[in-house]
């Protein structure tokens, strides 16, 4: 919902500051489904509303289950497709993956997402919506979402504003009422975003899509690091941590023969050597109709041996909901 329209409606009409409360309440923890079932407000306040201001800014337009992970693809209002995922993970977390973007400007070499072009930033209560719209979903047998990670189409860092309303509305008790730290940002290395975040006051997390651990390499694979390279975006990570002192996700994709060779493995634990409060998350590539595959398990075990012997601390991602292509960079604008 377009909350900002919602509260104008409100003064508009001079209707008493309450109704905006209530009308929270029915959206973020009732979790109604529209206008019609906020039965706080009478038949013509519901008509009013609904006249002027939409209850839900996505439509479900397709959705995709496996036993673990839910793919949605949702209209927005100008016919745009976006999707977001839902990651029911075998210790209770229950993850949206939310987008923030329609398309991706950034064009890394690996990703679905970049090969459909950029449309334009998702406003708030779209983001919010998604969430809501899992949340809608869980609540049919109690479950409650766990984790929030903008880990969908689009660079967060590219639409800032609009990434930390919602973040903060999610996060509001009189909101959504998540915890902070159960929200993260995953960046491809928006420099100016990084050191933005660095002084927000907000326990979020921070990932940063890494990938490679030298300029040339990086280079090829993300158009991003002729931009901000690799010395700029750790520059920032630094600054990111000496202002929070919070640990960093370092994402690192395994590419057979691009990423994934005991050299690579080596510059990697040099660049985190330093970095104590930095911890890499191993992503298995997923398949994505480009040229590349995914690493083999030989690869895997030697890169992982050096990270050991380097003591830089690392796990494995694991994937969710390739089949329905919902995984890591599968999530395209398909209509
Ligand atoms: N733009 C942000 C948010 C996207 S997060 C970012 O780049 O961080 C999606 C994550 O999946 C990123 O780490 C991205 O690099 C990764 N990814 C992209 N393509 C992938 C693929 N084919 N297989 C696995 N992970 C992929």
């Amino acid at each position: 919902m377009d909350l900002k329209a919602m509260h104008n409606l409100i003064e508009e009409s001079g209707l008493p500051s309450f109704r905006e409360k209530q009308i929270r309440k029915a959206y973020f923890s009732e979790l109604r489904k529209d206008w019609d079932d906020v039965s706080v407000l009478s038949k013509e306040l519901r008509e009013k509303f609904a006249a002027d201001v939409k209850w839900n800014d996505v439509e479900e337009l397709r959705i995709a289950k496996t036993k673990d992970t839910i793919k949605a693809a949702l209209k927005l209002e100008d016919g745009e497709v976006i999707e977001a995922v839902l990651i029911k993970h075998g210790d209770g977390r229950r993850t949206v993956c939310v987008s923030s973007q329609v398309g991706c400007p950034m064009r890394c070499s690996f990703c679905a997402t970049g090969k459909g072009g950029f449309k334009r930033n998702l406003e708030i209560g779209e983001i919010i919506d998604q969430v809501l719209y899992f949340a809608r979903i869980l609540k049919e047998n109690n479950e409650k979402i766990t984790n929030i990670v903008f880990m969908g189409m689009g660079e967060p860092l590219l639409n800032y504003d609009n990434v930390m309303k919602a973040i903060r509305l999610l996060n509001d008790p009189e909101g959504f009422g998540l915890g902070a730290r159960h929200i993260s940002i995953s960046t491809c290395g928006i420099v100016p975003g990084i050191q933005k975040l660095a002084k927000e006051k907000l326990q979020i997390n921070v990932a940063l899509s890494l990938h490679a651990p030298t300029d040339r390499l990086r280079g090829r694979l993300m158009p991003v690091n002729d931009q901000y390279n690799l010395s700029q975006v750790l520059e920032a990570i630094d600054y990111y941590i000496k202002n929070t002192n919070r640990r960093v996700m370092i994402e690192y994709l395994l590419i057979k023969d691009a990423n994934d060779r005991e050299e690579d493995a080596k510059n990697l634990s040099e660049v985190l050597k330093m970095r104590p409060l930095c911890y890499v998350n191993l992503i298995p590539y997923n398949e994505t109709g480009d040229a590349y595959s995914a690493s083999s398990r030989d690869n895997i075990k030697r890169f992982t041996d050096v990270l050991k012997a380097n003591n830089v601390r690392f796990t494995i991602r694991h994937s969710f909901g390739d089949s329905i292509d919902a995984a890591c960079g599968q999530l395209a604008r398909k209509s």
